[in-house]
């Protein structure tokens, strides 16, 4: 298989390494190198910073900011930006709701969203998973009403990632109770200022507080905040979440950590041959994985997912989370000093190594469990 890139390809990364490395601050990509939680701020800045430079959705349609790139600049601006610690640009606007918005909504709701959504002047929060209803989405209960002009949400939704930080939050609702459970769903946009929503924390096992529940009281939104079709959003969510499964396999990023691993053992590697074919062995699977997302990119047509997106984001995680695993065990008893602060004697990466550890065991759960990958690969890949 061929892998160079040709000379105009290789002047594109040379572009992409160059802006990357160059224009996004320096204090936001050291604080993605040292895995230190970022700001709410650093991740605006760095989305606008691309942005101003058409560089935060080459995804979308050229017409609202997008790039017609073929799928390998797409996967070398992908690359450059996690080899450089720049953040990605916010999942939750750049591959969730615009797109969806993009090719599901009206001319006067993509006028209206799409150019904040793109420069995240609104930040966007996922409004799916409800305590009965995760891996059985369908099963969602939080209902809307349709009063005149307006609908009237209750409900509750959970495991909001960074909805601390949340503008507006896309909502699956029930419209339709009586229908067969995906046929009754509608998304609605909703500003979460409005009166009704209430935004609790959830505090994680590393400590840290990445996702919230959030409450909805006989919240009044617009009917001109429907997505689409009443009663359609099933098929919405689908394409969604299938935009979100590609997204969730940081290839890039995980290389980068590997990387990182290697010289963190130094010696080790000689010492100790074990560990050495434990790092071989994963990079040739991240090379693998590699190849695959190319693939799968290559093979999207009309901006449908392809179904090995969930090989994507079940292999994608599995490597993440051994690599995790990895630098846990290269920093050895130094990863239980987790607790110990900036003047402690170890170096930083041991003692965040636990914590980043027990963070990523979320990788497997969201975007949709692994288990239910397995099921979708079962299924519309395998024919089982
Ligand atoms: C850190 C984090 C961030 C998240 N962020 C968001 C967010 O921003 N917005 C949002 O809407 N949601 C978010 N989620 C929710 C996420 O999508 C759900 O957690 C996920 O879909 C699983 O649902 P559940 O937690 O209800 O688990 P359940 O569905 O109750 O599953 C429990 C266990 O049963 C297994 N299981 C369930 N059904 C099957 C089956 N049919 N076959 C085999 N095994 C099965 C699962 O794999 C899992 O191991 C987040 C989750 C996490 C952990």
């Amino acid at each position: 298989m061929q892998l160079a890139l040709s000379a105009e390809d290789a002047e594109f990364r040379d572009e992409m390494r160059e802006f990357f490395t160059t224009k996004i601050p320096q204090e936001i990509r050291d604080a993605v190198r040292d895995r230190r939680e970022l700001t709410r701020e650093q991740l605006v800045e760095s989305m606008q910073v691309m942005n101003a430079h058409g560089l935060a959705v080459p995804n979308w349609p050229t017409e609202w900011g997008g790039r017609d790139w073929s799928p390998l600049r797409r996967h070398i601006w992908h690359e450059e930006m996690q080899r450089a610690y720049v953040p990605v640009p916010l999942a939750f606007n750049a591959s969730m709701i615009g797109p969806v918005i993009a090719q599901f909504g009206s001319q006067e709701m993509k006028e209206k969203f799409l150019p904040p959504t793109a420069n995240l002047d609104i930040w966007w929060s996922q409004g799916f998973s409800e305590p009965d209803a995760g891996s059985d989405l369908a099963a969602l209960k939080c209902r809307a009403v349709r009063d005149g002009d307006e609908y009237v949400v209750n409900g509750q939704k959970t495991w909001t990632t960074l909805g601390q930080y949340g503008d507006w939050i896309f909502n699956l609702v029930r419209t339709d109770p009586e229908a067969k459970k995906q046929a009754g769903i509608s998304m609605l946009l909703i500003d979460m200022t409005s009166p009704g929503v209430e935004v609790r924390p959830i505090e994680l096992i590393d400590g840290g507080h990445e996702v919230n529940e959030v409450w909805f009281t006989d919240v009044r939104v617009p009917v001109e905040n429907l997505v689409g079709e009443e009663n359609r959003a099933w098929d919405y969510a689908k394409f969604l979440l299938g935009n979100e499964r590609v997204g969730v396999a940081p290839v890039g990023a995980t290389k980068r950590v590997l990387a990182q691993a290697k010289e963190w053992a130094g010696p080790m590697l000689e010492e100790d041959p074990l560990l050495a074919a434990r790092i071989v062995e994963l990079e040739n699977e991240l090379l693998a994985l590699e190849l695959t997302a190319l693939r799968v990119v290559a093979h999207s047509a009309d901006g449908k997912p392809h179904p090995a997106s969930s090989v994507l984001k079940l292999k994608g995680t599995e490597l993440q989370q051994a690599v995790t695993e990895l630098v846990v065990d290269v920093a050895g008893p130094a990863s239980l000093a987790s607790g110990a602060g900036d003047d402690s004697d170890l170096p930083w990466w041991t003692r965040r190594s636990t914590p980043v550890y027990l963070n990523f065991r979320k990788a497997s759960i969201y975007g949709g469990s692994n288990e239910v990958q397995r099921q979708i690969i079962a299924r519309t890949i395998l024919g089982l």
